[in-house]
């Protein structure tokens, strides 16, 4: 009988990263993927800090940064060309430790997963599996059947946790049992993606969304030579009309002549926003696409889906070494599903106003600029309720990436485990065998205390806070709590 810790189903970007976070951990793994290798063209184009900073954990950052640009924002312009709202993205570090928002294209991030899973002997990966049943047995395993689409053969495998990270058509997600909830927005559009033979100083630096009621559109700047544009698609239109190059280098007129760029694929999407009931059942999880869906104006689709593969990561890997924890394994879907129905539902608000309904609010983080242009601010969800005491205000908070004052970045000294903060004002001998940092020995760590009112704070493998605590005479407990962690 073969058996593995992990199954994970489907190696895009969230099956990647989660095949990586757990490879980290020296867990074995197995990686199921029914296509004979990753989806060569463009998807996603945009990714933030957040997400730039489990790549660093996985440990891609030095050779993909050279793969991306950072971003510079969004500008919303309307039909008569003025510019009605900006989202910039300041070139200035967040507290994740990097950019808020970087360009990419899809398959060198999908490479660079793959390459750095060959570090690890004790990680597989099978293509041509395409997999027929999963289901949850007896002994603490779960069972999954998979089908060699090349010589045909059927395989039986066993692993104590199946991730279904096997995207809008999950059939894990179906065997599962549970339904998605569409949450109100679909819509059809072309997109278009082309690489400039040169230059074209005149196309914009950033993304411009074209609030018009005519031609609802979107404009990316991309890596290198790379550009896209989506634009909706009106009902009466066929779709083989809108696929036609006489269409495209129509519509391309206003920005690109023909021999401006070559067409590298022009494609029809149906932007969806669902989100799934059930994220797990027993051994069983969805993440990513297979647990939710939204449209791509705000780039958020795949971020979602390596946030879920960092909050459950971990998690998993508790219940790997110590014991299966259905509590633990319940705060996945918890923490992660408020915080993803908010990207999708302000993803929404900004298609309605890309389809020129200029009225809609899309964040409340819109503010009137002394030009009058309205400029808007990123939106940071953080956790739903889930571990931590939901009275302590800095739970489910991001804590911020720092350095010590060796140079090392504090990051590094924890991936699977959790770390112990603790200010200098705690007088008491902390036991060397806890995995704890003193505030004097990191830049900026001290001040950071202070300003969420905290003598300590437990930081979760995810980077996420579990609990702060503003009393001396309450560090025992949360010793206590740590050592029990
Ligand atoms: C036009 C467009 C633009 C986008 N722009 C952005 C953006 O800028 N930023 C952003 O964050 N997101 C963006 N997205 C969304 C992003 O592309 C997806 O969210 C992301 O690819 C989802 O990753 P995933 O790993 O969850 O699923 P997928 O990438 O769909 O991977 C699923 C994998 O599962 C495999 N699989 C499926 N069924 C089986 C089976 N039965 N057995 C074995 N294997 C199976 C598939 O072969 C595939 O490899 C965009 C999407 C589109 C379409």
């Amino acid at each position: 009988m073969k058996n593995y810790d992990v199954a994970i189903i489907g190696l895009g970007p969230t099956g990647g990263t989660l095949a990586n976070l757990i490879g980290l951990g020296g867990f074995s793994v197995i990686v199921l993927d029914k296509e004979k290798s990753f989806y060569p063209l463009p998807r996603a184009v945009h990714f933030d800090d957040e997400v730039m900073r489990v790549f660093q954990t996985i440990g891609i950052t030095n050779s993909f940064l050279n793969h991306t640009i950072i971003n510079k924002g969004t500008k919303f312009v309307n039909s008569k060309g003025k510019v009605i709202l900006d989202w910039p993205r300041p070139r200035k570090l967040t507290e994740n430790g990097w950019y808020p928002s970087y360009r990419f294209n899809q398959p060198d991030l999908e490479k660079k997963l793959r390459k750095k899973l060959k570090d690890y002997k004790k990680v597989t990966i099978k293509q041509n599996a395409d997999v027929r049943r999963v289901q949850n047995i007896k002994n603490g395993f779960a069972k999954i059947i998979y089908k060699n689409s090349v010589n045909k053969k059927t395989h039986e495998i066993y692993a104590k946790y199946v991730i279904g990270c096997d995207g809008a058509n999950s059939i894990t997600r179906k065997l599962m049992g549970t339904k998605m909830d569409n949450l109100g927005f679909t819509q059809k559009w072309a997109v278009v993606d082309l690489i400039l033979k040169k230059n074209k100083k005149n196309l914009p630096d950033r993304t411009i969304q074209y609030s018009n009621p005519k031609q609802p559109a979107t404009y990316c700047r991309n890596v290198g030579k790379r550009r896209r544009w989506e634009f909706a698609i009106k009902n009466n239109l066929s779709e083989k009309k809108v696929l036609s190059e006489k269409y495209i280098w129509n519509f391309l007129k206003p920005w690109l002549k023909k021999n401006e760029a070559y067409l590298e694929r022009k494609t029809i999407y149906t932007f969806e926003s669902a989100i799934s009931r059930k994220w797990r059942k027993g051994r069983i999880f969805i993440s990513g696409d297979a647990a939710h869906l939204m449209p791509p104006f705000m780039g958020q689709g795949m971020c979602a889906g390596i946030r879920d593969a960092s909050n459950l990561a971990w998690k998993i890997m508790k219940c790997l070494e110590n014991n299966h924890d259905e509590k633990l394994l319940d705060t996945y879907q918890s923490e992660r599903f408020s915080n993803v129905k908010e990207y999708i539902e302000t993803t929404m608000r900004m298609g309605e106003f890309v389809n020129a309904a200029e009225s809609i609010q899309i964040t409340d983080n819109i503010s009137s600029s002394t030009d009058g242009i309205k400029s808007m601010k990123s939106i940071k969800p953080g956790l739903g309720i889930g571990l931590g005491p939901e009275r302590d205000k800095n739970r489910g908070k991001i804590f911020p990436q720092f350095k010590k004052k060796n140079g090392k970045n504090l990051d590094e000294k924890f991936s699977k485990n959790p770390l112990l903060i603790v200010s200098s004002k705690i007088k008491k001998k902390i036991p060397t065998k806890l995995n704890h940092i003193k505030d004097i020995n990191v830049i900026g760590l001290s001040k950071y205390l202070e300003s969420i009112n905290s003598f300590a704070v437990i930081v979760r493998p995810d980077r996420f806070i579990f609990q702060s605590c503003n009393k001396t005479k309450n560090f025992n407990k949360l010793v206590n709590l740590f050592n029990k962690f």
